[in-house]
């Protein structure tokens, strides 16, 4: 190894080092919820798949792990959907066009929605929830003829306004999804209500933990495999490689492991608390 390599390995970017992005669209979406499209200032556009998030830096103010909301063709922006919640989203949310952020990843695991080809496809969402399954939408749209049904059961807590809603009514006219969509309490009961092939359904959720132990347990109990049943959980993840245990959960560490687990896979980790 010569000098150089020594010190090119000693000052290589680590996971732990945000790469800067700019701010090149920003679309407001609901009242305290905003879209960003980054493009990074340095460098390749970063690969990533379906599920994963990254952490984005507000400089000064604190990195949070953000969900891939969109940009999954060549040439396309990274995508994310922030919803102002904190000191850290309210930065990252009220940014401008031509603001800089530092973004590290992607981190953790993905939903594989291909895994439903030939069968039925249910994504659902509750509130922000939507912006993580986004990416796996679209796929579902370009690869639409794979799937028998696809359904998405979307619900937002009142006045919290709902998100892509000029997608999702092009989803539904012009790509034939099943939709419904209401307040967050009436999920299950959208669910109870749909048609679909129980071994033959793949669900992809995300949102509140109440909200996705109802679905949950309500699919299983429909005779839906558990391993079929795939939910992201979203909770507090601060380094996204495993070590500093934050995301602890038993065994598992939430930004590796998941944030996208099998039903299957959360009923042991969960064993002493609810979903
Ligand atoms: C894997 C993963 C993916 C995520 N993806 C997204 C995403 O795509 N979009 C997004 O907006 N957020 C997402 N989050 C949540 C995000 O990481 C932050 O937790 C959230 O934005 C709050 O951070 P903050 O520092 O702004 O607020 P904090 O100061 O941490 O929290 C302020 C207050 O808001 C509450 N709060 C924290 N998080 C939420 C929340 N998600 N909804 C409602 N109230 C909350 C806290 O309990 C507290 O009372 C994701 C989290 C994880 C772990």
């Amino acid at each position: 190894m010569t000098a150089t390599d020594v010190a090119r390995e000693a000052t290589a970017p680590g996971p732990m080092a945000p790469r800067p992005y700019r701010v090149v669209a920003r679309r407001q979406d609901t009242h305290d919820t905003a879209t960003l499209d980054l493009i990074p200032l340095y460098g390749e556009q970063t690969r990533w798949r379906s599920g994963q998030f990254m952490m984005l830096y507000a400089f000064g103010v604190g990195e949070i792990a953000v969900s891939i909301s969109g940009g999954a063709l060549p040439g396309e922006p990274l995508r994310h959907t922030i919803r102002d919640v904190g000191a850290v989203s309210h930065a990252l949310v009220t940014s401008r066009v031509g603001d800089v952020i530092g973004v590290r990843g992607p981190f953790g695991t993905s939903w594989d929605a291909m895994d439903a080809v030939g069968g039925d496809l249910m994504f659902i969402a509750g509130g922000i929830g939507l912006a993580p399954l986004r990416p796996s939408i679209l796929e579902a749209v370009r690869r639409r003829g794979e799937f028998r049904h696809v359904i998405l059961l979307y619900g937002s807590r009142p006045g919290e306004g709902f998100l892509f809603t000029d997608e999702i009514e092009d989803w539904e006219r012009n790509h034939g999804f099943t939709v419904r969509q209401g307040v967050r309490a009436g999920l299950a009961e959208m669910t109870s209500r749909e048609e679909f092939d129980p071994l033959r359904t793949l669900t992809l959720a995300c949102g509140p933990d109440i909200m996705m132990e109802v679905a949950a347990k309500t699919l299983v109990g429909k005779g839906v495999p558990g391993e079929k049943v795939r939910l992201s959980m979203e909770r507090s993840m601060h380094c996204g490689i495993g070590l500093c245990g934050h995301c602890q959960l038993r065994e598992a560490f939430l930004c590796v492991d998941g944030p996208v687990f099998s039903y299957d896979q959360l009923v042991p980790l969960l064993a002493t608390e609810e979903l």
